[in-house]
């Protein structure tokens, strides 16, 4: 912790570095000069590669470090990157009271990645409580200012958290809810410092009102399905982890202040005068050697380091005795019980008695890969709201590869079978004609059904995928081959090329790849299919069919079984001319997406490849839907408008792509149980739901804009709806603290895009 400026702006009466025993900063610099920063810095890097670490944490401190101002600032942040970065990863972070807090500021921190945590007391009488000016005006509607500011999407990376400090006057549920109204990452309660000596305020008889407090402020955060990080509940709990005030973690915290002397950690200036004293600087001493100081040595001593009280205490493993400052009594110094021992002990029951939910252990298939990488090009790109042709096309490859696998566990279940024989034998002999059939949208829901072993029967698990996926390729390839193939409900399906549905084939039947077709022997039947478009089909053979659209080619999937997999009834084989209508609408729908939004076409271009069409319900007319394992296509009924069919177009891919990003990234929190509230359902939605809902909501919105734009009667009342609804789901989304590390900054990204929507549609 570098203490960069020891004056402060504000004149907080419950402040332990002006208000309490400790007096040593009247003697101090006001600002730590550069050659103590460079010293610091130095004495940093020189502990960090002597000791191989991977990682150091920084905390510039104060007083008040924003009276640095930005130029300062950047002096500071300058030396310690260029002097720690060569040796280890510099967490760099800072501890504000925010009044000073201004845009060149935030922009500072972003440049230097630096996490700024706001201290903050809640409502306006709960703050004003302490946190005044030294004439005794209000710093509330500074600080709020201060946090709006690190809430803005540019800045959000910046923005670490609160850190309240509690007072049991204030009221626990309008100090809870001023808390979360900031959208804060993390929210860091801190008991009142107070020692034997001076004991913490008890108003009343209640021998514990700190834990009654607290266990208020517990009983919502719980009742709200726990939507933001409050570390002291997260600490207490069994398992929880150790922190400053709690635990038996060694205390790995030291402190430089700003005329470069090693203390230990400044709460226990709280104590008596001089308390945090070590007697070493940075300029003739180590961190090791300050490290060595019998007041920090004791508190790398775990259990061992606390008094026979807390030894003996069931809860001494998640407790650690409480903060070390919290302990002074004069006569036996630091060897006691917390002052705040009741309290503890009563929290600790409460946090007990409400568990967090357990992440379930089994789960679909996906993928994982690197889920909270801070940086992603991939998820960045897709930020925007649409995604380019080359993220497009990245999507397809992994999608491709999770079929792969899922082909692969088919085969495991199966055992080694001739159709994987043969497709293993085509993926080296004519890889193009495999990847073009393992690409077909509907194969992966097949073998997702495959393996499932709860599928109903009736959708016909039993069916191996494999032979028909190997026949397919064959004769894409135009490889001799022969196998047999499952029947189902008379027909057998070759994935990208047709069926073919005969009474009487039996349960069974060979297929033999022959030049320009295939021969089928099954049952009482016989038939030889020939695939010149300029022959006619045979009997019982239905040719898939596809539209030209300015991204290529787009198949019309109404035969394939497997495509009856968006939870709603798709429609059964068109008639010829219906076909026709659906394909000329797809494709004057395709030309209009190109037309209003040209970054969303591209997208279009870079994956569609299929449109299933639903079944009509004169209840609901305009229906769209997209399957999760079904990448590559949607589903919408087959209305005759293409400019409303553009619209559900662009909708849809929204779903597809963020469902492949989905395999790929955890964006969600698993296993909390949330549910949210959004404009567009009557019912709370959890937290994938809603950001599939804002990730659709702003293609559409930026649809209805665009042709706003182009004066289209009622676009801009559709835009202004989309655009509220998109930006009320996205607010709720951050505030639900649902969101991974990497969901978080994707959510921030996509509301930037929003802004920048509708900035552009002034
Ligand atoms: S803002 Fe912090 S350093 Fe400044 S007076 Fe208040 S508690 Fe003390
Ligand atoms: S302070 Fe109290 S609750 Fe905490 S470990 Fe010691 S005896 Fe246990």
């Amino acid at each position: 912790m570098l203490k960069v400026h020891s004056r402060c702006d504000l004149s907080c009466d419950h402040c332990y570095i002006y208000q309490h025993a400790d007096q040593t900063w009247r003697g101090r610099p006001t600002r730590m000069p550069p050659a103590t920063v460079q010293a610091a810095a130095r004495r940093i890097a020189e502990h960090a590669r002597e000791h191989g670490l991977p990682v150091v944490h920084v905390v510039l401190h104060g007083g008040e470090p924003l009276l640095l101002g930005a130029a300062g600032l950047r002096e500071v942040l300058a030396e310690l990157r260029s002097t720690i970065t060569p040796w280890a990863q510099l967490d760099l972070r800072m501890q504000t009271n925010g009044v000073l807090l201004d845009e060149e500021l935030c922009r500072l921190f972003v440049e230097y990645d630096v996490r700024v945590g706001v201290s903050f007391d809640g409502d306006r009488a709960a703050n004003d409580r302490h946190r005044v000016f030294a004439h005794g005006g209000s710093s509330h509607d500074h600080v709020r200012r201060a946090l709006a500011l690190l809430r803005r999407p540019e800045h959000r990376a910046s923005y670490a958290g609160i850190l309240c400090t509690v007072d049991v006057r204030n009221d626990p549920d309008r100090v809870y809810e001023a808390l979360l109204a900031e959208n804060p990452p993390r929210v860091d309660l801190l008991l009142p410092h107070a020692t034997w000596d001076h004991p913490p305020e008890r108003p009343g008889p209640d021998p514990t009102p700190y834990a009654d407090w607290l266990g208020r402020v517990h009983r919502r955060w719980v009742d709200d399905g726990r939507p933001v990080s409050i570390r002291m509940f997260e600490a207490l709990r069994p398992g929880g982890g150790g922190t400053e005030a709690f635990g038996l973690a060694p205390a790995d915290v030291l402190v430089i202040e700003a005329d470069g002397s090693w203390e230990q950690v400044d709460s226990l200036k709280t104590a008596y005068h001089g308390a945090a004293d070590t007697g070493f600087d940075v300029f003739d001493h180590s961190v090791d050697e300050a490290a060595r100081h019998p007041g920090v040595a004791v508190r790398q001593d775990g259990v061992d380091g606390l008094c026979l009280t807390c030894r003996a205490c069931p809860v001494v493993d998640r407790c650690g005795g409480g903060l070390y400052a919290h302990r002074w009594r004069t006569g036996s110094g630091f060897d006691n019980p917390s002052v705040y021992c009741a309290d503890l002990l009563r929290l600790i029951d409460t946090v007990d008695a409400h568990p967090p939910p357990t992440p379930p252990t089994t789960g679909e298939w996906s993928v994982t890969s690197p889920a909270t990488s801070p940086v992603d090009e991939l998820l960045d790109d897709l930020a925007t709201g649409h995604g380019s042709a080359a993220t497009l096309g990245l999507l397809a490859a992994t999608q491709l590869s999770i079929t792969r696998a899922l082909l692969a566990a088919c085969r495991d279940r199966s055992g080694a079978t001739a159709a994987w024989d043969l497709l293993v034998h085509l993926d080296q002999a004519a890889p193009e004609a495999v990847r073009a059939v393992l690409a077909h949208p509907f194969v992966r829901p097949g073998l997702v059904h495959r393996l499932d072993s709860s599928a109903p029967p009736g959708l016909g698990a039993a069916v191996d995928p494999l032979p028909a996926l190997a026949i397919a390729a064959a004769v894409r390839a135009s490889v001799p081959a022969a196998l047999h193939v499952p029947v189902r409900a008379d027909a057998i399906t070759l994935p990208t090329l047709g069926s073919l549905v005969l009474p009487g084939l039996g349960a069974s039947a060979e297929v033999t790849v022959r030049p320009g077709g295939f021969q089928v022997r099954g049952g009482s039947v016989e038939q030889t299919v020939l695939l010149d478009p300029l022959t006619p089909p045979a009997t019982g053979w239905f040719p898939t069919r596809d539209v030209s659209v300015p991204g290529g080619r787009l198949l019309l999937e109404d035969g394939d079984p497997y495509r009856d997999c968006y939870g709603q009834p798709v429609e059964s084989r068109l008639e010829v001319p219906a076909a026709r209508a659906l394909g000329r609408t797809l494709a004057d729908a395709w030309r209009v997406v190109h037309r209003d939004v040209p970054a969303h076409a591209a997208a279009l271009d870079g994956g569609l490849r299929a449109v299933v069409p639903l079944a009509p319900d004169p209840a609901r007319p305009l229906r769209s839907a997209t399957a999760r394992h079904a990448f590559g296509a949607v589903a919408v009924t087959p209305h005759p408008d293409p400019e409303t069919m553009a619209v559900l177009l662009v909708h849809e891919w929204q779903h597809a792509k963020l469902g492949a990003a989905l395999d790929l990234y955890d964006l969600v929190e698993p296993g909390q149980g949330t549910r949210i509230r959004v404009p567009w359902r009557p019912d709370p939605r959890p937290p994938e739901g809603v950001l599939q809902g804002v990730y659709a909501h702003l293609a559409v919105t930026q649809v209805w804009q665009s042709r706003a734009a182009g004066d289209q009667p009622d676009a801009s009342a559709h835009a202004a709806h989309f655009l509220g609804w998109t930006r009320d789901g996205v607010d709720a989304l951050l505030a639900s603290r649902s969101l991974t590390a990497a969901g978080e900054r994707f959510v921030a990204q996509l509301r930037h895009a929003l802004e920048e929507t509708r900035v552009g549609s002034r």
